[in-house]
């Protein structure tokens, strides 16, 4: 069953998403040549505790992290340590927000300096097929026809969707029903209805789709090591259409 959420729901977890698009913003200016990404992830729950929230993500499943920073190909997962950001890297930032109990979960990913035109395009097309997915997610359609307008936004720009990661539920746990595949045809799945919530979040390859698991265990990689593009947000499905919870 995916849950539905009532608007008292939704008033608390448009309270969470505005924390969390806001930190990500944050952490997504502070992304410049030189940074440790473990001072990123120190500022992330700085901000996120200052706000009276907790960050969701630290020892999720054990994750160690307050924030997921996956640089150039690394997909999803990365651990935030002693690397510093250079000039023309992209960084991906994943962050998770518990405010009482509401659940939100949203992802950037930004350009340290000048980057490359490939990458560039990476960036904007991910942003774009987040787009795609998001206009699909209202009252009456299949939960598939945001997986194909992700996967189809993406192919025809010449990059290719991550199969192995998939967006989620969200509210009242960071994963709820259902999987939200990159990937797939369109008008298979359950019927979307007000008041779902759901976490959207396409993962863009500039080669390859497929991907493998570095050896700490979590850092989701590219297999051709090519750069990957990642943005999220958390939309909660209302009779007006889609309602982004994580605006910032
Ligand atoms: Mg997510």
């Amino acid at each position: 069953m995916i849950p539905l959420k009532s608007e008292n729901d939704l008033r608390a977890l448009e309270l969470s998403g505005a924390i969390c698009g806001r930190v990500l913003k944050k952490l997504g200016e502070a992304c410049r040549a030189g940074v440790k990404t473990a001072a990123l992830d120190s500022l992330a729950q700085e901000l996120i505790r200052k706000a009276g929230a907790i960050p969701a993500f630290k020892g999720y499943k054990g994750f160690p992290a307050n924030v997921c920073i996956s640089v150039n190909e690394e997909i999803v997962h990365g651990i935030p340590s002693e690397r510093l950001l250079r000039e023309g890297d992209i960084v991906g930032l994943d962050l998770g927000v518990n405010m009482d109990g509401f659940f939100t979960d949203a992802a950037i990913t930004v350009a340290v300096g000048v980057i490359s035109a490939e990458k560039a395009k990476l960036i904007q097309v991910a942003r774009e097929a987040l787009k795609a997915g998001i206009k699909e997610a209202r009252p009456g359609n299949n939960l598939s026809d945001i997986s194909h307008s992700i996967q189809s936004h993406v192919e025809r720009n010449g990059f290719s969707v991550v199969r192995q990661f998939v967006g989620h539920g969200i509210g009242r746990a960071l994963h709820e029903e259902p999987e939200i595949p990159n990937f797939g045809r369109a008008h298979q799945g359950p019927v979307l209805k007000s008041g779902m919530v759901l976490a959207i979040e396409p993962m863009v390859n500039a080669g390859t789709w497929e991907s493998e698991i570095l050896e700490n265990g979590w850092t989701a990689v590219t297999r051709d090591r090519l750069p990957s593009a990642h943005f999220e947000h958390t939309v909660a499905v209302t009779e007006k259409g889609a309602r982004i919870l994580t605006g910032g």
